[in-house]
Parts: C-alpha cells; structure tokens; sequence
C-alpha cells in the first residue's frame, strides 16, 4: 500500500532521522523553543537509542577532558595545547545546563537515572609519560574549568584513588595520575529514551518506529520529500517537511549523499568497529571506582585510548575495560555489510582512496586488533590491572563508529576523528556525521545547528529568551567568566545529584 501525505498543510514542520540522543535534544530544544511546531520521528530500529546512543554502546563518559588525554596535544615545543580541552570543557557545561532545565520541569525524571559521579583519572607509565601528563596538570590548572585537578605520583596515593589498578604493579617503573572528583558517567540511551517519551506524550511528536527513510528529495517548491518503507508490513510512503534533520548516526551518511546538496559533495566513511571486556566478577566490580583513562598507543587512532571505567547501567554498577578497535564495513551495529561499498560515489573516490593511502599504518592498527585472541585482549587490560583474570571478564560488542572522510587540499582526502555537521546553505537541512567526543556535547551541537538553520527565529527577542532560560551560560564563554561557570556549577551540581565542589571558588573570587 502506499499512503502519502499530499497536502503540504498535513506534513510536518520538522522531520528528524533517527532516534539517538542527536535527534531527541533537537527535538527537545525545537519544542521548547517554538511549543506548537509540528515534528516527526522516523527511526528504522523498533526503539529508541538502540544504537551509538545505548548505554552498552558507548562508553557513557561525560567528556569534559578532565581525563582525556587526546584532548590536549603535545605541540612541537613541548607546551600543551589545551584549546580542544577547554571547548569539550564548555560544551558539557552547556549540557548539564540543558538537562538541568529539563529536570527542574519534570520533563526528565531522576536524574541519578541517567547521570552519575565518578572521578575521572588519567594514569600514565613511563619517564616521557609522566613529564607529558605533569606539563598538563600544570596547562589545565591555570583554567577555572579545571580547578581542583589533583596531580600525584605517589605509589600510595595512586592506589587509594585506583586500586585495581596499583596492585600488584612493578614497584620501578615511575607512574602518575591526576584526578578529577567531579566528572561523569552518563547514561545516553536512558536520557534519549526519557527526551523522546516526554516528546511523545499526548500524541505531540509523532514518531515511527520500524520505519527506514530510504530516500530524499527536494521538490520543486523548496520541501523535502523522505521515501519511507515500514519494515514490519513493507507500506511505503512519501512526507514532506520544509526543514530536514538528518541523526541517523552511522546511517547519516548515504542519506546526505542521497539528498545531494553540494555541501555534502565529497564526503565519504570509515568504519571502525569496537568491542569491550565487560567485568562480570561483582567484587571486582565494587572495588573499582573511577574512569581511568590511558595514552593511546604509538600510531594508533585517538578512539582506541584504553580505559578501566565504572559505569552506571540501569541502576547497576558495571566495569569495562577497552574500546579494542576493529574493522568492518557496516556503518551501523544493525547495519548492513554493503554499507561500506554503496556509499561510494564519483564525487566521494579519490578522497576516500587519499584518505586510505594517507592511513595505512590506521589501516594496519585495525588488522592487527581483528586478529587479536583473547591472550592479547588479556595482556592490554593488564596493562590497567595487573591481577585481571580471564574468567572475570566477557568480550561485548560496542557501537559502530563512522569516521569522517573529506575533501582536503587539491581533492585528496582527509581522515577525521570529530564531529561535523553538514548543512544546506538555505537552512532547510542538516546532517550530522562522525562520533566523538559525541553525545557529551549533543546540547551545542544541537544549539550550533540551530543557529546556523533557524537563524531569524534565533535573534528573535522570544528564542533569545527561552535559550537564556534554558542555557543560562547561553552566548556567554565560561571559559572567560569563571564567576558564572561556579554559579551554573553549583545550580547544575545540585539539580543533577552532582557532588559540589564550589566553596573554594567563591574563596578565590573574594566573595567570601
Ligand atoms: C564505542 C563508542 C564509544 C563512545 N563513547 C562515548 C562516550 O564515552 N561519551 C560520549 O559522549 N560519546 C561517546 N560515543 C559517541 C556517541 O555514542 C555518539 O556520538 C552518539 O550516540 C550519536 O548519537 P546519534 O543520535 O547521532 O546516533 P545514534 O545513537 O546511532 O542514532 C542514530 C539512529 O538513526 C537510526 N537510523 C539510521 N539510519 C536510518 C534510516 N535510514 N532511517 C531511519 N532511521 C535510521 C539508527 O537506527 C539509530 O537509532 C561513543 C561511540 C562509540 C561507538
């Protein structure tokens, strides 16, 4: 059968792609903004969140680069470049703000649902190491962002802040931490899940599940048409809508290819899958308590920065160790393996094959984690916690992550590790392509897509109002402003169940 919606007064004002936690805060934020806008959800899988956005997909960090050492590279002279760090900084601020304003109007029950407290602690071996990770204590800390960072390289105190991995650790070999008590794990399937219901409720966003968009077009009087099939009685159907988001995750790609703007000219993917250890010994289990974040190994890609993490999954405490990176050619979990293969296009070949032959020791880097048997997968956790045993841990499946691939220099092409966001220069569309640092700062990429998409209503007095009620921070850099970094600090800590630690802050001020 095939049912269309043929008069354009019938169709929504808004169609969002996919339910992961990117179509959910542009929704959320959307309806919050403008309560009588019409939107759609149409989601290929039979729920929410079922894929990079669940829980046991991704690694649940709040990424506020308190432990991330990717974030802060060395530069040529030897000094740290922390630019990256603070912006990733801001952004989960911005977050926090979001889901904040969320929580004090019920719209998102229980916040320790989905956000938890859990240090997070960077830990290096090695004499190179240790100077690499004291330089960025010393970068960091010069940030408000970042006060109260604790630096140590005292064996003693090393094991009171991670046992597990102190224990049993060569007693030469020089090691340092830092420690940050205020970060985060978040669950992101169980907030998506929560963001879509509230938007559900009373019939008020109409979402699909088990619904594919398998093609788009734009009409001759400036809409755009989805082609979507139900996959359970294989209906199809045409919607038009004058605004198009395009969060399908690691499907977001052949849909932009297929809806043909120019600006999507010469994108192409890189697949990288990713597995963990998943503990399922609960006393080891109990004893750890951080997210204690390693250096990537020479030559290897920025996601495959090992980490021993606590996390916090529907109500139960759980530890992984990993992400093992591998190759595949799906560009989603429950994807297909010629995803790969037919998103290559004239326009897409020479960068994608550039970017291959510019990454060859990254292409290599993935053969060698396929390969890897459950001796060596052992052998890099121990690395982490010397005592770990085989029988405590069990091999799990991640999210499936695209990296970006886009033109560079003279039509080459060139390998991102980032998010990016591709839009129509009329604003009638966006795409959202790329994974990290991801669902941590979905509130401002969100924001950003806004800005750049409904640009007239965002300077109206009314947008400019409710975005300052909802974001209080919004517009204003909390990197340059460290009274009211403490101030949204001490509101969001409180909201969401966070410890805080703000005494200190106003002493600094002179307010005390
Ligand atoms: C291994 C791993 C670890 C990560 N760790 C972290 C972390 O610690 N912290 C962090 O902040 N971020 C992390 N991320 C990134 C984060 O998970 C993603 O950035 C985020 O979940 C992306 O959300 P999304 O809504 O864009 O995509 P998704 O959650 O993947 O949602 C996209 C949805 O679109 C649907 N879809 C696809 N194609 C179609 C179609 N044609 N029609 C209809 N529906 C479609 C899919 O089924 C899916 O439900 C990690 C990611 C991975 C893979």
């Amino acid at each position: 059968m095939n049912s269309n919606k043929t008069n354009l007064a019938d169709n929504p004002d808004v169609i969002l792609i996919g339910a992961g936690i990117m179509s959910a805060t542009l929704g959320t934020l959307l309806k919050e903004l403008e309560p009588g806008i019409k939107i759609e959800v149409y989601e290929r899988l039979d729920v929410a969140a079922a894929e990079s956005s669940d829980a046991w997909n991704n690694a649940g960090t709040g990424h506020s680069a308190f432990c991330e050492l990717n974030y802060t590279p060395e530069r040529p002279d030897g000094t740290i470049d922390i630019s990256k760090a603070v912006k990733i900084a801001e952004s989960f601020e911005i977050s926090k703000q979001f889901w904040s304003y969320l929580i004090e109007k019920n719209q998102v029950k229980l916040p320790d649902f989905f956000i938890n407290s859990i240090p997070h602690i960077s830990f290096v071996w090695g004499d190179k190491n240790v100077e690499f990770l004291k330089k960025r204590y010393d970068a960091l800390t010069e940030c408000h962002l970042f006060k109260g960072m604790q630096y140590s390289e005292n064996p003693q105190q090393l094991k009171e802040w991670m046992p597990l991995v102190m224990e049993d650790r060569d007693p030469n070999e020089k090691v340092a931490a830092t420690r940050m008590e205020i970060g985060t794990d978040v669950n992101f399937g169980a907030l998506t899940r929560r963001m879509l219901e509230r938007l559900g409720r009373d019939g008020e966003v109409k979402q699909y599940f088990g619904h594919e968009v398998r093609n788009i077009k734009k009409t001759s009087n400036g809409y755009w048409r989805i082609k979507v099939k139900d996959l359970a009685t294989g209906d199809k159907r045409k919607v038009y809508t004058k605004f198009l988001f395009i969060g399908a995750g690691g499907g977001s790609l052949p849909l932009l290819l297929k809806s043909d703007i120019p600006e999507g000219d010469g994108y192409g993917g890189f697949p990288v899958s990713g597995q963990w250890l998943r503990c399922v010994n609960p006393d080891i289990i109990e004893r750890h308590k951080a997210k204690v974040y390693g250096k990537a190994s020479v030559g290897s890609p920025p996601m495959s920065v090992p980490h021993l993490d606590s996390r916090f999954i529907n109500g139960k405490k759980e530890l992984l160790f990993g992400p093992y990176a591998g190759f595949s050619t799906k560009f989603l979990k429950k994807g297909s393996f010629l995803d790969l293969a037919l998103s290559i296009r004239p326009d897409n070949l020479r960068p994608m094959i550039s970017a291959g032959l510019k990454n060859i020791p990254l292409t290599q880097y993935l053969i060698n984690q396929v390969r890897q048997e459950p001796e060596d997968r052992l052998a890099a956790l121990r690395e982490y916690y010397p005592d770990a045993k085989e029988e405590d841990w069990k091999l799990e499946v991640a999210g499936q992550r695209v990296q970006v691939i886009k033109k560079g220099p003279e039509g080459g092409g060139v390998l991102e590790f980032g998010t990016e966001m591709v839009s129509a220069s009329d604003g009638s569309l966006a795409a959202l392509l790329g994974a990290s640092p991801g669902a941590s700062t979905a509130v401002s990429i969100m924001l950003e897509l806004i800005k750049r998409c409904f640009p007239e209503q965002v300077a109206s007095p009314e947008w400019q109002a409710k975005l300052k009620q909802m974001i209080p921070s919004y517009n204003q850099s909390l990197a340059q402003n460290a009274e009211l970094l403490y101030e949204v600090r001490d509101w969001t800590s409180a909201t969401l169940g966070l410890p805080r630690i703000g005494t200190n802050y106003k002493q600094e001020l002179g307010k005390v």
